[in-house]
């Protein structure tokens, strides 16, 4: 299909010829002529990566009234990034049109500035549904005279707990305006919100319900947890050209693994939620330009980064949710693309891949863990065709007749090697006699089952969270309410907080994992959890001295259960 098939302006398909788009993807060639020539609602069932901003952007701008002072489509996405990029995109594709004003407003961002942009009222608004609503509340956005209003990424604006929210603008938009709902995945509460607040929705859909996209082939890789690291750089030593994400559970994981590659010599950074925003900004922009191969990231911070051509998704850990899995592999594969996602596992973790396939609807395959030599003629053969490829620079013509004089006593061969040697006797040592990874993990496998058939129930260590069963992970309840004090936190459910953050941030400020939590509920603004008294004082101590707390309060809550 060609995009002059699709009742489009001429202005918006300059833009878009200029912006190298040949052909719709196939979300554009669905949405778009649907909400050109139909009144109905839509949900699209889409990984970003589909190309859906343009999916919905395109008709917004085409039917927009551009001489009006009234703002006639809203779009709400989960995160500042996103939003920034959707406001960024929709002005590309308008970029042949006159009068058209966009304006993002998202959290963690002086509101007065945006304010200011929200006095020339924008026709097309772009915001976060936190800062919206506070800005909905000074009577600063009008939304009276929406026609358009997108729920964009609605699974992960659930996930940061702006499920409220949601129903609240639900609720103060126009009945008459359509509606279009995007989400990668469909829980429940998504079905929900279709059903109470859209009209007859066509449900458009590319590729079938939470499934992973289609181009990705899906690995793991046994590893015991020992050598997780190690493992971690062999794949990346295997994939010379990787230009990937490897996804963390903690923000301390993702600070020691980033950290751990920067001192090995690898192109990489990490990305996590205690960086600033600045420094976030700074390492997405390095990420997105190639200047930086590997980045190492925490879901929750990855949520923003719209990069279109990974190679790899690397999981150190998988998720504790099969949807997070799907978010995150399908950062590779995207618009006519191929892409690998790995994960790697203990055999104890192993179990963990059946339901997700289910989820997916794709297999994994095993993948052998590369031997050193596997890993030397990987990257020798990538150094060769880099060569092959390469276009040398003519300024290096002047010196040639000296070198070829200097070197006429050798022979081809023996050039060949030396010139390798020099790039390559550091990788061929550290490879040298290197362990059988593959040979490790199955020397435990083994000793795990002659131990259990021995009637023992095989050695547990204490090690890393991903060595322990998921429910019992510190959200254990403790034995007796009267044992527990009720304390709470300066974060909630607008911070995107979940108790998985809460349960990660104790462990991370107080290094122990042992510290008894029971009832966690999460109100807009703050945490209120349980916490065996025993560990009270322990607790309070540790956030008002770690670096790691820094920002965080926590106080007991009195008389309150
Ligand atoms: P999205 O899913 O909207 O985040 O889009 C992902 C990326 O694909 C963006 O960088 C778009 O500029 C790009 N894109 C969108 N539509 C097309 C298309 N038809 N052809 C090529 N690239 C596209």
């Amino acid at each position: 299909m060609n995009f002059n098939e699709l009742g489009l302006k001429q202005e918006i398909l300059t833009a878009i010829a200029e912006m190298g788009f040949v052909e719709p993807s196939e979300i554009q060639a669905e949405v778009i002529p649907y909400l050109l020539n139909e009144t109905g609602d839509v949900v699209g069932l889409a990984q970003t990566g589909t190309g859906k901003t343009a999916a919905f952007g395109l008709p917004i701008l085409q039917t927009i009234d551009t001489k009006s002072k009234h703002t006639q489509a809203l779009i709400l996405s989960p995160t500042r990034e996103l939003c920034m990029q959707i406001a960024t995109e929709m002005s590309k594709y308008a970029s042949g049109m006159h009068g058209v004003h966009i304006v993002a407003v998202y959290g963690g961002e002086d509101i007065r500035k945006q304010l200011k942009e929200l006095d020339t009222t924008p026709q097309i608004l772009v915001a976060t549904p936190g800062r919206l609503i506070d800005l909905m509340e000074r009577k600063k956005v009008h939304l009276e005279n929406i026609q358009y209003l997108i729920l964009d990424e609605a699974d992960e604006m659930l996930n940061m707990g702006f499920l409220d929210d949601i129903n609240t603008i639900l609720e103060k938009t126009p009945e008459a305006r359509r509606t279009l709902l995007f989400s990668a995945t469909m829980p429940n509460e998504i079905a929900k919100i279709a059903m109470n607040y859209m009209k007859n929705p066509v449900e458009i859909s590319v590729g079938k319900k939470n499934e992973a996209a289609k181009n990705v082939e899906h690995y793991y890789v046994l590893t015991k947890q020992s050598t997780r690291y190690e493992v971690l750089k062999r794949l990346l030593d295997y994939y010379p050209d990787i230009y990937g994400i490897v996804f963390c559970r903690t923000r301390q994981e993702t600070k020691d693994v980033a950290e751990k590659l920067m001192v090995d010599g690898y192109n990489a950074d990490a990305l996590h939620g205690d960086l600033s925003q600045a420094q976030r900004d700074s390492v997405m922009n390095k990420f997105r330009l190639r200047a930086l191969q590997i980045l190492v990231a925490t879901d929750v911070a990855a949520r923003g980064l719209d990069v279109n051509d990974l190679t790899h998704v690397i999981h150190y850990n998988l998720p504790d949710d099969r949807e997070t899995y799907t978010h995150r592999s399908g950062r590779t594969g995207r618009v006519n693309k191929s892409g690998i996602s790995i994960a790697l596992v203990t055999p104890r973790e192993k179990g963990a891949i059946k339901p997700i396939e289910r989820v997916i609807n794709h297999p994994f395959n095993q993948m052998e863990i590369p031997s050193g030599g596997m890993v030397c003629q990987k990257q020798l053969y990538y150094m060769v065709e880099k060569m092959q490829s390469l276009e040398p620079d003519k300024k290096l013509e002047r010196y040639m007749p000296d070198v070829v004089e200097l070197l006429k006593n050798m022979d081809r061969d023996d050039i060949i090697r030396r010139f390798i040697a020099l790039q390559f006797n550091q990788l061929l040592e550290y490879y040298h006699n290197s362990t059988d990874l593959n040979a490790s993990v199955q020397q435990e496998i083994k000793s795990s089952r002659d131990s259990k058939s021995r009637g023992s129930k095989g050695s547990r260590r204490g090690a890393g969270i991903d060595d322990e069963p998921k429910k019992s992970r510190r959200q254990m309840r403790v034995v007796d309410k009267g044992d527990t004090l009720r304390l709470k936190i300066n974060r909630g459910r607008k911070d995107g907080f979940e108790p998985k953050r809460l349960l990660g941030l104790i462990n991370d400020v107080t290094g122990d994992k042992s510290i008894k939590i029971g009832d966690i509920d999460i109100s807009p603004k703050f945490t209120f959890f349980d916490v065996d008294k025993k560990c009270v004082k322990q607790l309070m101590q540790a956030f008002a001295s770690s670096p790691r707390a820094k920002g965080f309060i926590i106080g007991e809550v009195k008389g309150n259960r």
